[in-house]
């Protein structure tokens, strides 16, 4: 009763949408379950679309993605300190690496496992994040420049990441960026891919795609800018959650309605029941503010969404046990869309999307295998 319709299709679409846009390579960023849309069906069927690697956070997502049987190239950048690398490298995952303690683990592990350890140098050029300082940055390239002599690592790319506050703050942050690579080369580092750019700064700067894009949210077709303008960008969501109807009642004026009693009927109303609340990733916070769609037509959340359901007041219109219900989908299918919600409750749509689940089942559409 409660499904997250992925479709696949969408999603093949806006990686070609994407690739239009640029000549350089497009990364897609799967991490977090791909956004809440399914890691390992993503990847299959990017992998299919001819996409020839992906990026996730860390090295866990990475290794779930090889059990899945996905050969892609596959990066990761969030390390734990206690992961040794070993697998990583063994299964040719490519590592972020921010500073000389990660380089030296990724050498030891190239050692211990008989492969070349991938990697990818970061440089905090501003965010203030993951990576190398600058004042470091001259070091981690000398010391990669040793390391890669020892024939046990091998220099994929460097990469840097925007903190997108303002143009120029990002401006600041490119030119950074180009300084780094400027000494890495200076120093006689070679490296094939320079990356900085994740869907907004590949969207807001077509010159600073440099070799490769980082593209995250808009592979889901979601505007990274959370200004509800996918649509603009060529972009089509992949993600509809809709659930139905599952209680109807009558009721006279003067009902009071979920806790607290936020909303009571004004009138003789009908009342109806919806099974979704904050376990399902629904926010507490859209109590008041969201709205969702029945048959067409919206309706505002006007009482407390609770863990399990919230109640709708629907007047008296036509609505029936069994009714399909949106959350959110496409608003160019007359549903609500991912960023409306996200903005009645204050956050972006990346957080709508990597936190709904709880009871909801994922079905996909589409080039699904
Ligand atoms: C998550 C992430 C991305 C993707 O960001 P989007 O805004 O979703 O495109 C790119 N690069 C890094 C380093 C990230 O952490």
């Amino acid at each position: 009763m409660r499904e997250l319709i992925i479709d696949l299709d969408a999603i093949v679409h806006n990686f070609k949408t994407m690739q239009s846009k640029t000549s350089a390579l497009i990364l897609p960023v799967i991490k977090a379950d791909a956004y809440g849309h399914g890691m390992v069906e993503v990847a299959r069927v990017l992998e299919d679309a001819g996409c020839g690697g992906f990026a996730v956070a860390d090295n866990a997502e990475a290794l779930k993605l090889r059990d899945a049987g996905i050969t892609a190239a596959l990066l990761s950048w969030l390390h734990d300190p206690a992961d040794d690398f070993v697998e990583a490298v063994a299964r040719d995952v490519d590592l972020g690496i921010a500073n000389i303690e990660q380089l030296s683990r990724a050498q030891h592990a190239a050692e211990a496992s008989g492969e070349i350890a991938h990697v990818h140098l970061k440089i905090d050029t501003g965010l203030g994040r993951n990576g190398s300082t600058v004042s470091e940055w001259l070091a981690l390239v000398e010391a990669t420049k040793s390391a890669v002599a020892t024939g046990k690592v091998m220099v994929i790319g460097i990469f840097s990441h925007l903190s997108s506050t303002s143009e120029s703050d990002d401006r600041a942050q490119i030119e950074k960026f180009k300084n780094a690579l400027q000494v890495a080369k200076d120093a006689g580092l070679e490296f094939e891919l320079a990356h900085l750019t994740a869907s907004d700064g590949s969207l807001a700067y077509p010159d600073a795609h440099f070799d490769m894009i980082r593209v995250g949210i808009a592979m889901y077709g979601l505007d990274p800018f959370s200004t509800n303008r996918a649509a603009e960008f060529g972009l089509r969501p992949a993600m509809t959650a809709k659930t139905v109807v599952v209680q109807t009642k009558r009721v006279p004026a003067g009902q009071g309605v979920s806790y607290g009693y936020l909303h009571r009927t004004a009138g003789e109303t009908t009342l109806a029941l919806i099974p979704v609340g904050y376990a399902e990733g629904l926010p507490r916070n859209a109590t008041g503010k969201a709205e969702v769609s029945i048959n067409g037509k919206r309706y505002r959340l006007q009482s407390r969404v609770a863990m399990d359901q919230f109640v709708l007041d629907v007047g008296d219109d036509d609505v029936k046990v069994g009714d399909e219900v949106i959350i959110f989908g496409d608003p160019a299918s007359g549903a609500p869309s991912v960023d409306d919600l996200a903005a009645a409750c204050d956050t972006i749509n990346y957080e709508i999307v990597t936190r709904i689940g709880g009871r909801f089942k994922r079905v996909y559409l589409g080039a699904a295998k």
